[in-house]
Formats: structure tokens, C-alpha cells, sequence
């Protein structure tokens, strides 16, 4: 094959696809903030403050089954479990009622984060950028292909570390549900085939050690096996 590049291009990232051996291509990855209400939702859209998001390296994702390396540069390296969407079919100025049309799949991911950079770029008004989209930041679980019977308003997400649980809600208790914030997204950025969106987290983040074997799952969706490792220096 002939090449015109003056190095080696990068490997394509992917994600597993539920029973098949095929690979789902990842384009952007884009991450919802603060996105479920810790206790009950306020009602009336107007009310809402409109979602915002960040993003990740497409080359932060990891498999299920992986050993996650903990990061250098943290002492709080903290769990978010979170529902991942991958688009299909690109779009802009998506109306809710059709971004469903514009999903490939789901996943059950977790948006790794270390929180003692989170927080000091909270306070300086920095990006969230090496608080967020660190390397192998991004582990998630096969993508099951979106069907008649596959609802991502509602089910059981939980995640737990070492057989104990530390997150559970459910997705109906989202702020924003997906077809909200995707059709929010689109309005900003052109949605393109390959992008995941991670839409968010319920209470339950705390932090993560060497050797944490971290489980977690949405009902209907999948499942999600890591273990921490040792620490990148
Ligand atoms: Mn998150």
C-alpha cells in the first residue's frame, strides 16, 4: 500500500462490538458534565442550566478486560460510570425526536478522571483537558447494536469496585436525557459517524487504587470489567 505520510499514520482507535469479531471505528469522544440530580429533578426545562461538555482523546478508549494503568500526576483518581452513545449517522441541528435515527449503539464506559487537577482548574479557570483526556482515560464495554428493545432513557447504572457497590441510579434520572443533550450537541458541532458522546454520571465517584478490579454495567446495555494497575511514572 502506498503512503503519502512523512510517519507512520495512527492506529485507527475502536471499540468491541457486542457478538461480532467487527470493530466500531471511534471518531471524537465528547462527555457530558454534571448530568443527573443527585436527589430529585428540578422540573421545567427552563429551569435546567444547559448542559455543557468536554472531550477526550478518540485513543483514551480501552476494552473491557484491560488492565488500566493508574495515571502519573494524581493522588485521586476518581470512577464515573457512564452511559457511551456512538453515532452511526452524522448530523447537524438534530431535533430530539431524531437523534434515536442518528445512534449506532450503546455502552456502559467510565469516564476516568483525575479529580486534584479537576479541582485546581476549577479554581484557576483552567480547561479540564489533563483533568479529563488523560491516556487510557476512556474504558469501555462492547457496543451493543441499537434495536427495537434497546431504551436508553431508563435502566439500572451501577458501578462497583472490588465486589462492593459505589455507584447505582438509574438513567431515567438523567437531566438532560440523550436525545436532549445529542440534539443540544449537534447545535454546536456537526455530529459526525465514529463520535461517542459519554453522557454523564450519577453520585457515587470516590477514588480508585492499585489493584481495584472496577465492574460496571447498564441494564440491557452491557457490562464492563477492569482492573487498576500500576502506576505510569
Ligand atoms: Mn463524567
Amino acid at each position: 500500500m502506498t503512503s503519502n505520510f512523512v510517519i507512520t499514520p495512527p492506529q485507527q482507535a475502536s471499540l468491541a462490538v457486542l457478538g461480532s469479531d467487527a470493530r466500531f471505528p471511534v471518531r471524537r469522544i465528547f462527555c457530558v458534565g454534571r448530568n443527573y440530580a443527585e436527589h430529585i429533578r428540578e422540573m421545567g426545562n427552563d429551569e435546567r442550566d444547559p448542559p455543557f461538555f468536554f472531550c477526550k482523546p478518540a485513543d483514551a478508549v480501552m476494552d473491557s478486560g484491560s488492565v488500566v494503568p493508574y495515571p502519573p500526576d494524581t493522588e485521586d483518581l476518581h470512577n464515573e460510570v457512564e452511559l457511551v452513545v456512538a453515532i452511526g449517522v452524522g448530523g447537524r441541528n438534530i431535533a430530539p425526536e431524531d437523534v434515536l435515527g442518528h445512534i449506532w449503539g450503546a455502552a456502559v464506559g467510565i469516564d476516568l478522571t483525575r479529580r486534584d487537577l479537576q479541582s485546581v482548574a476549577k479554581k484557576m479557570g483552567r480547561p479540564w483537558d489533563f483533568a479529563k483526556g488523560f491516556d487510557h482515560s476512556a474504558p469501555i464495554g462492547a457496543l451493543k447494536k441499537l434495536d427495537e428493545a434497546t431504551h436508553l432513557d431508563k435502566g439500572r447504572i451501577w458501578l462497583s469496585v472490588n465486589g462492593a457497590i459505589r455507584q447505582d441510579a438509574d438513567l431515567a434520572d438523567m437531566i438532560w436525557p440523550v436525545a436532549d443533550h445529542i440534539s443540544k450537541l449537534s447545535h454546536s458541532m456537526a455530529l459526525e459517524p465514529g463520535d461517542l458522546i459519554m453522557t454523564g454520571t450519577p453520585a457515587g465517584v470516590a477514588a480508585l487504587s492499585v489493584g481495584d478490579v472496577v465492574e460496571a454495567e447498564v441494564q440491557g446495555i452491557g457490562a464492563l470489567k477492569v482492573t487498576i494497575g500500576p502506576q505510569v511514572n
